[in-house]
């Protein structure tokens, strides 16, 4: 924990907060502990929650549940303010637009009706951050309004074990807050498939920047990837594009601090670091068996290999929408491999040095050590 976090004792727990970190559980875990750097460039204190819960299931004490943690931010639930103050917060590592794993639906749920017993909350004490949080007026909304936050809206309570009690929101009704029509049909109208409809950090005409973001739709840590390769930061949009010009399957990236130049890297060999998970690079394709996994370890691993995308380790490499490997030998040559194809920017090369190259990089062919691996475009 930052030495910076002071702790103060809850007085009243009314709620238990579930969120999804947007981010691989290493750095999820370093983010709630430590602090994170805000839009206004200061740095928080960390205590941003109380458990973290892996992709696997393990659940992280990170804070004494007897104190606040600072997890909400500008929230409301009927009709009372300053949600962090009366709350134990949960986060699922993972990302609003990603399925949560049956492991941490089993786990949360141990969890919720631990705490539950111990505070004497009933099921309606189970809500999601993005149900909680509002926002001030802002170019999308008029008046104070629900829609602030995207976390946690695929977590469907049933699965939890919480019978999803609440079939409207209290604030909206009462005209506290104006609604955010996509999060109350995705919590209210009784349609649960409906969160797994919207899982995607794609733009389209139904899934618009803020319902992929949120009010981080102009951060600078908001990366938006156009279909061009182009990459820009939420900060650069109004000026640059304009909201309304975003081009369809742009992919919305929240929490970018540091990989902007990851992201940009052209080509197709991507780098898992700590904010750029392999769901961040292959999304649903991750584990299938056309994504080509090269680990560390000087492993090969296809999507089909592995157990979930938060268990590669950093600097793993992948290329998605491939087969093989073709292995060189001396009268296998590249080109009886690749065809016309063996100079192209898309045919990539493993050398036995663990170096990835692609086609167009390579000068001489014949200097090719034995042991090469091939791998081709799977379309
Ligand atoms: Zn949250």
């Amino acid at each position: 924990m930052n030495p910076g976090f002071k702790k103060v004792r809850r007085k009243k727990t009314k709620y238990i907060i579930v969120h999804t970190s947007e981010l691989g559980l290493k750095t999820t875990l370093k983010v709630v502990s430590k602090g994170k750097r805000l839009r206004n460039g200061k740095s928080t204190h960390g205590g941003h929650t109380h458990y973290v819960i892996a992709r696997n299931g393990r659940t992280y004490r990170i804070l004494d549940k007897k104190y606040v943690a600072d997890h909400a931010g500008l929230s409301m639930w009927n009709g009372e303010q300053d949600i962090s103050k009366t709350s134990i917060g949960i986060e699922l590592a993972g990302y609003h637009y990603a399925s949560i794993s049956e492991s941490q639906y089993r786990s949360v749920g141990i969890l919720i009706d631990l705490l539950q017993s111990v505070y004497d909350l009933d099921d309606r004490a189970v809500l999601t951050h993005s149900q909680v949080a509002y926002g001030i007026p802002n170019r999308w909304f008029k008046k104070n309004h629900r829609g602030r936050k995207r976390c946690a809206k695929n977590f469907i309570h049933a699965r939890a074990g919480v019978r999803p009690v609440w079939t409207y929101d209290p604030d909206v009704r009462s005209g506290r807050l104006i609604t955010d029509p996509q999060l109350s049909k995705v919590f209210y109208a009784r349609r649960e498939y409906y969160a797994e409809t919207i899982n995607t950090n794609i733009i389209s005409r139904r899934n618009t920047a803020w319902s992929i973001a949120g009010e981080d739709y102009d951060d600078r840590t908001t990366v938006y990837k156009f279909p061009d390769g182009h990459v820009y930061t939420g900060d650069q949009i109004s000026d640059t594009i304009g909201w309304n010009s975003i081009p369809a399957k742009t992919v919305v990236l929240l929490n970018q601090e540091n990989s902007i130049s990851l992201i940009k890297s052209e080509g197709p060999v991507k780098t898992i670091s700590d904010s750029l998970t392999a769901w961040t690079f292959a999304g649903k394709k991750y584990s299938h068996k056309t994504t080509i996994y090269f680990l560390p370890s000087g492993q090969i691993k296809s999507g089909s290999q592995i157990s979930d995308w938060d268990d590669l380790p950093v600097n793993t490499r992948l290329i998605v929408d491939y087969r093989g490997p073709f292995k060189l030998r001396k009268n296998q040559s590249a080109y009886r491999i690749a065809g016309n194809k063996y100079k192209d920017r898309m045919t990539i090369y493993y050398l036995p040095s663990q170096k990835l190259m692609a086609g167009d990089k390579i000068d001489d062919f014949t200097e090719l050590p034995t042991g090469t691996l091939i791998f081709l475009p799977s379309t």
